[in-house]
């Protein structure tokens, strides 16, 4: 009886098992053949005292042994190599007393595959031989009775592939062996998760080096990254991972599986491993979450990624200002307080336009220009060109972000302004066509602008001779689209151009258009003409030859004449854009000539601060001025008094429609009107120190020369811009000059009614108390010239006349010109060629200028580009310049002769050069007859 120590039947992961004898219960009963004598099964108890069934065969004594012993039918389950592990115990021959050469210490293993489980015989020849085996080193003590045995573990394989299953058979060939224990299994790479995929359990291949291909699945709430596969060896283990699985989103890797992130969590980018808290102004309600939704107010843009905060539209920009110039606009805006929490701003900007007065807006016509463009603006300024002129637009800027698109509230995003455009001169004239031509006319016609920008007052066409070029041209003007020239050369090819103009001065001329005048004869009108001309054209033909050429030469030097004359009078008008003066006195409605040049403005936007004057109409206060879009600024408000009349409303306006035209540093600026509601008002820009000739008075003796210089130089700078625009002021006085807090002089005053209203001061007088009343109205006697005294010629000259007398005015620092003369001994004196004299510490030369300016011949007056330049030159060499002074006398009481009746000049021409520091030059100019302060004034730079 054997007692056997086994080992608790623990099996490798790896390895099914397919037969175990030890777990057999009851007997085994394989076959054994031969059935008495050979293998015999023995039932033996292991140490736990369970049953073990063994198989024991020990024929050592005799020869040629062939036992056989066969196992039941094993199925094979799959397998393609199966594994026979057999325990048993060889007694060495050599312990056993008497034992003969027939001894054996070995056995052979068989196998037979087969479908058949219940074969009742089988060929022993059948059996295929998978190994003799024998005893090996390995061995585990057994205690049999007082001897200690060997057990020995050896295992074979062998692939079985060909039927269902398959018998073994041990074949005994004369050893004393007993089969302890006999197990069968194949291997399997058992179930596995790699990569988080999962791979099933999976026999191994048929031979001992083949890997069997196995495809995973992904585990739940995962998906494929890269397909997932792995290897199964031949003993059972995986190789080689290949690809795997990722968790969905919203699902994290812990141990191998997929978990849900928690509450308040999400994973939204397959590249993070973890789940991640939800970013700043979103939340996750559910387990799970593969997006954290956005808090209400906060929003995701489609490019949004998922870790990134929710995120708000901007707020409106701020502080948007408009500049407008004539038809464009300049916008610029700050940036909105909010940002939202992105840096993706951009802004548009929608516009709306209205005629003036209406309330309908209409959205733009396509042909406004934005610069850089319309949407999309990363920068706060867009510059909106081509809008029509004198029209109100309101324009908005509208803030986005990339959370802006459906969620924007519009109006809370955006900001507006209203403004009104200017006036602006027309567009080119484009289409002109030439009709009937014949041998010395032509009929042109035209379309009208495409942006008038205004009442079209009349079209210009320039015309000349290709061959001449434009050195002489003429010039005809038309108030139609259409115009016959006439008194063209025959067969000569003639160059047209047009242009229009509106109250705001010329446009730019069309392109030229080129046409030969026709060589046919004038068509005859009827017989007498015929013969007439018949012989006119023969015996005129000598004469016409003869005198041809005379002719041509009076002709060429009248054109030159005419055109030097017409050069000056053109020559500002050919400049497109200079603009030229409109009399708002030519308009039918003295309320469109007010609205064509000056803004209306809304009265709610002024705040009038306090009284600053009395005007001729009313109040002059001081206040601010807010427009919106604009910065707050200081202005003069001048007010219409209550009671008025038609006539004094227009003319009160009238200033405004003058003051309107012009935009000058040195001429007081308009910022608008305010006339859709009571009281009418003026509103002006802010002039800190009041009128000129009250300043001076006040601080007299307190300024430096060049400072007085400094301030008739703005003036004159002013009037030249006036004379350049073809204005006449009529009414030049220092008290009608304005001073701010920068000593900046601006001319103001433009009321046509000063002259036509009794003046309080006393300036404006009447034949009846002793002084001059022109026809039209009353004249500043002391300021005025005398031609324009006498017979109202009031010129550019005549307000040179008076510009002498504000120099002197600020020569004296406010004293009255002519001092107590009553105005009859003021025009009586001039005329007999008396002047006032030089002011205390004035210098000779400005006394001199002041003297120019009063010469009688008023085309020997200075013109202001000659004042301006003259007094440059004093500034810029003040030493030399005016270092003299010629008024040295404090009581100013006498007049002084200049030369009688015809002024000469007191002057000398050395006095003059040596002025203005060309001194030098003295002898070459001599030499060339410039001898006289006259004949320098006409000097030119070459
Ligand atoms: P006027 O009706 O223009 O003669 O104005 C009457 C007075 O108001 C002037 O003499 C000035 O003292 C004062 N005034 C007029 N306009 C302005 C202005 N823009 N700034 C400051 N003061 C002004």
């Amino acid at each position: 009886m054997f007692t056997v120590i086994s080992t608790a039947r623990v099996y490798p992961p790896n390895e099914e098992t397919l037969l175990d004898t030890r777990t057999v219960p009851g007997e085994l009963k394989w076959a054994a053949s031969p059935t008495e004598g050979g293998w015999e099964e023995v039932s033996i108890m292991d140490e736990k005292n369970v049953p073990i069934r063994t198989y024991q065969v020990c024929n050592v004594m005799e020869p040629s042994q062939s036992n056989w012993l066969r196992t039941d039918w094993i199925p094979r389950s799959g397998a393609q190599r199966i594994y026979v592990e057999i325990k048993f115990t060889l007694r060495d021959c050599n312990s056993l007393p008497g034992v003969t050469g027939t001894c054996k210490e070995t056995f052979n293993l068989y196998y037979y595959e087969s479908n058949n489980d219940r074969e009742h015989y089988i060929r022993e020849s059948n059996f295929l031989k998978i190994d003799t085996v024998a005893a090996d080193e390995s061995f585990t003590q057994v205690d049999i009775g007082d001897r200690i045995m060997k057990l020995n573990t050896e295992v074979r394989d062998v692939k079985v592939t060909t039927r269902k299953g398959f018998y073994l058979a041990f074949q005994d060939v004369g050893a004393c062996i007993a089969l302890v224990s006999v197990r069968v299994f194949y291997k399997t790479c058992p179930l596995t998760v790699r990569n988080l995929a999962t791979f099933p359990d999976t026999n191994t291949g048929a031979d001992t080096s083949s890997l069997v291909e196995v495809r995973g699945s992904c585990v739940n709430q995962s998906e494929e990254r890269e397909e997932p596969k792995m290897y199964c060896g031949a003993d059972g283990e995986w190789l080689v991972p290949i690809g795997g699985c990722v968790c969905n989103l919203g699902y994290e890797e812990r141990s191998g599986v997929c978990q849900a992130c928690t509450v308040g969590f999400n994973r939204a980018v397959s590249t993070d491993r973890a789940c991640s808290k939800c970013p700043p102004h979103s939340h996750s309600e559910k387990e799970g979450a593969a997006v954290c939704d956005c808090n209400p107010g906060y929003y995701r843009s489609e490019s949004d990624p998922a870790s990134m905060p929710c995120t708000q539209p901007p707020s409106a920009p701020q502080q948007l200002i408009s500049e407008v110039n004539e038809t464009s606009v300049v916008l610029e805006w700050s940036a909105p307080l909010r940002l939202g929490g992105r840096s993706d701003i951009s802004y548009s900007v929608d516009s709306l336009k209205g005629p003036l007065g209406a309330q309908l807006c209409l959205p733009c016509s396509q042909d406004v220009l934005f610069s850089p463009q319309q949407s999309g603006l990363r920068a706060t300024r867009v510059c909106v060109s081509e809008l029509q002129a004198h029209t109100r637009y309101t324009f908005t800027i509208l803030a986005r972000n990339g959370v802006s698109q459906g969620h924007s509230a519009g109006a809370g995003q955006s900001v507006s302004v209203t403004l009104t455009t200017n006036q602006a001169a027309p567009s080119p004239v484009t289409s002109i066509q030439a009709g009937d031509v014949t041998r010395h006319g032509v009929s042109l016609a035209w379309q009208q602008p495409d942006r008038p920008n205004g009442v079209i007052l009349e079209y210009e066409v320039k015309y000349y001779e290709k061959d001449q070029k434009e050195s002489s041209y003429r010039i005809m003007k038309t108030a139609s689209r259409s115009a016959d020239i006439t008194g063209l050369s025959p067969l000569t090819v003639y160059l047209y151009q047009v242009r229009a103009r509106t109250a705001a001065g010329y446009g730019e001329f069309s392109g030229p258009l080129e046409f030969s005048t026709n060589s046919d004869p004038l068509p005859l009108i009827g017989d007498a003409a015929s013969s007439t001309l018949l012989l006119l054209s023969i015996s005129g033909g000598v004469i016409l030859l003869l005198t041809s050429t005379a002719v041509f030469i009076i002709s060429r030097r009248r054109g030159k004449y005419s055109q030097a004359k017409q050069d000056s009078e053109e020559e500002k008008h050919l400049n497109p854009g200079v603009r030229i003066y409109v009399d708002p006195f030519t308009y039918e409605d003295p309320d469109q000539a007010v609205h064509e040049f000056a803004k209306e403005i809304d009265a709610t936007y002024i705040h009038i601060e306090k009284v600053i004057g009395i005007g001729e109409f009313g109040e002059v206060c001081s206040g601010r001025l807010r427009l919106q879009g604009k910065r707050e600024i200081y202005v003069a408000i001048k007010s219409l008094k209550a009671a008025y009349s038609n006539k004094q409303r227009q003319d009160f306006l009238s200033e405004a429609s003058i003051m309107g035209q012009f935009d000058h540093p040195n001429i007081i600026r308009l910022e608008g009107v305010v006339t859709r509601c009571k009281p009418v008002m003026i509103i002006t820009e802010y002039m800190e120190n009041g009128s000129l000739d009250a300043f001076l008075r006040k601080h007299d003796g307190h300024f430096t020369v060049i400072q007085l210089v400094g301030m008739l130089r703005g003036i004159a700078s002013g009037m030249k811009y006036l004379s350049d625009m073809s204005y006449v002021h009529r009414d030049l006085a220092a008290r009608n000059i304005l001073v701010n807090s920068n000593l900046v002089c601006k001319v103001s005053d433009f009321g046509l009614s000063r002259v036509l209203q009794e003046d309080p001061e006393n300036a404006y007088t009447t034949r009846v108390t002793g002084t001059y009343h022109s026809p039209g109205g009353k004249i500043p006697i002391r300021w005025t010239s005398p031609e324009a005294i006498a017979y109202r010629k009031f010129t550019p000259s005549s307000d040179t006349w008076s510009y002498g007398v504000v120099m002197w005015e600020v020569m004296s620092y406010g004293e009255r010109p002519y001092w107590d003369m009553s105005n009859q001994d003021v025009i009586k004196a001039i005329d007999e060629g008396y002047r006032l004299p030089p002011p205390m510490d004035c210098p000779v030369c400005l006394h001199q200028l002041m003297l120019d300016c009063w010469q009688t011949e008023r085309t020997h007056r200075p013109s202001f580009t000659q004042i301006l330049n003259m007094l440059d030159k004093l500034i810029r060499n003040p030493t030399t310049t005016l270092r003299r002074t010629g008024g040295d006398r404090p009581v100013p009481s006498l007049l002084e002769p200049v030369g009688g009746p015809e002024f000469v000049s007191v002057w000398s021409a050395e006095d003059c050069l040596q002025a203005i520091g060309m001194g030098m030059y003295r002898d070459t100019l001599t030499t060339a007859g410039y001898t006289s302060p006259d004949s320098l004034l006409t000097l030119t730079h070459q």
